[in-house]
């Protein structure tokens, strides 16, 4: 089948990529003609595992291809999925849908026969309406259909999320678009996929409300690991604890330094706006947001309180800025908050991010940037890690302590077993780590 996606950024083309590779005909679109110039010589512009091969193997079949021409991608097409940014609107929390709606605009004007008009980006429950509110003025009937496919794709683990989802929901409101997204997602039947196919609404309630659920159990331990810092007992242990019982489930328990990243505070605000407006006050959600913007205030307060309370003129090393490993995505890191905070209370800032460190550059100010971690402890004060990348994990304790002016180690994603770092010398917190 051919498909058109506008939007080719970490979901648009890592689902036009994937949906090449079930072996569709797709053409990915983008306003930014660097970005497709950057595609068509493979080169990505994000980093996510494996990629890169699968965009040259399915460019090379044929199946895949680039442009900023959407009248030409969508000749043909019997989808169009719009995969553009929905960011947080300055001031309320809601959903910005202007990019939503100039890509609905856009496309109406190249609808020619019979398109499904898919939403992959999350918009807020009754955006699908509005959208077909819209082309209804513009087009006949008959030419079109509405339908919400939102997408769970992890950054760090896009592909294998993609290709071997839990689940795929499709909201639709027509036997037609039924048929369309059940023949575009026929491979995963084959594995036995679970294909939700309910009413559009729905479909983009259950978006919202898979990220806000997630986001709760994070803030939730967030909170336990205070009690536990200060009531002597140890939130790794109670995470396994509660997190064995089937009924809970061990993922998303890990105690830190608050969620970030491009998804889970854009949708808990913009889901609670969206209830706001429909008149029903979501008291959980709002209470998980404010938990986590709280949180990452506490943070940096943290470090600082395990620096003797004071880091004016220290050097602070610090090791993970995005806000989690394998990706670059700097959007609403928790280092974005951390850092200027300390600044602001006088540390000066040395980093080192496996894959970050240039879009961090774009948003931190007067921060040393590191090719590599020891250097960043170069004569430090302090060592943070503020993000769990695999290559801090096995850190060589003795040349780190050995570099370094004093020992305080702050570890905000409990990435080391609490004895190891001070049998080297170093003085360690980690969260919730009371016991
Ligand atoms: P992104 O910012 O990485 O990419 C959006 C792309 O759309 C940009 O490249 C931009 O240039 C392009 N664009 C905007 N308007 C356009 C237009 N009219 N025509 C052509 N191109 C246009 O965004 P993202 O992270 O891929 O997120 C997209 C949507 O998917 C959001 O709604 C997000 O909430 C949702 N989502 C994201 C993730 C994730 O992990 N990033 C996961 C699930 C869902």
């Amino acid at each position: 089948m051919k498909i058109a996606v506008i939007g080719t950024g970490y979901v648009g083309l890592v689902s036009g990529t994937c949906f090449s590779e079930f072996g569709h005909e797709v053409t990915c679109v983008d306003k930014d003609a660097g970005k497709i110039k950057a595609l068509e010589n493979n080169i990505m512009p994000i980093y996510e595992p494996g990629l890169d091969s699968l965009v040259a193997r399915n460019v090379g079949a044929g199946r895949l291809t680039f442009t900023t021409d959407l009248k030409a991608a969508m000749k043909g097409a019997k989808a169009v999925f719009i995969a553009v940014g929905t960011p947080s609107r300055r001031g309320d929390g809601h959903a910005d849908l202007q990019y939503v709606f100039a890509a609905v605009e856009e496309a109406a004007g190249y609808i020619e026969d019979y398109t499904v008009v898919v939403t992959k980006s999350t918009v807020p429950v009754g955006t699908g309406a509005r959208i077909k509110a819209r082309l209804t003025e513009l087009l006949p009937a008959d030419k079109f259909d509405v339908a919400s496919n939102p997408e769970f794709l992890r950054e760090g683990a896009a592909i294998e999320d993609f290709m071997r989802p839990d689940r795929v929901v499709c909201g639709v409101d027509s036997e037609r678009a039924h048929d369309v997204l059940k023949e575009l997602y026929r491979p995963l039947y084959i594995n036995e996929t679970p294909i939700v196919f309910t009413n559009r609404e729905t479909a983009e309630v259950i978006k919202y409300a898979a990220n806000a659920f997630l986001a709760t159990k994070i803030s939730f331990i967030n909170e336990m690991a205070d009690l536990c810092e200060v009531a002597g007992a140890d939130v790794q242990e109670v995470a396994r604890g509660i997190g064995l019982d089937n009924r809970i489930g061990s993922k998303f328990l890990h105690a830190g330094p608050g969620y970030g990243g491009s998804c889970f505070p854009k949708d808990t605000r913009a889901l609670v706006s969206t209830a706001d407006e429909y008149g029903v006050p979501l008291k959980i959600v709002r209470s998980v947001v404010e938990v986590n913007e709280a949180r990452k205030r506490a943070m940096a307060e943290k470090v600082i309180k395990a620096c003797g309370g004071d880091v004016k003129g220290k050097r602070l090393a610090i090791l993970g800025l995005t806000f989690k490993p394998n990706t670059d995505d700097m959007r609403e890191s928790p280092s974005l908050d951390i850092i200027p905070a300390l600044q602001d209370a006088g540390a000066e800032i040395h980093a080192h991010d496996p894959k970050g460190a240039e879009e961090a550059a774009k948003m931190l100010k007067n921060v040393t940037f590191h090719d590599e971690p020891y250097s960043t402890m170069d004569g430090a004060d302090a060592l943070v890690v503020l993000t769990e990348w695999n290559q801090f994990r096995a850190l060589d304790f003795d040349r780190a302590r050995g570099l370094m002016k004093d020992g305080v180690l702050v570890d905000l994603r409990n990435i080391y077993a609490k004895a190891d770092p001070a049998k080297h010398g170093f003085r360690y917190t980690g969260i919730g780590r009371g016991a």
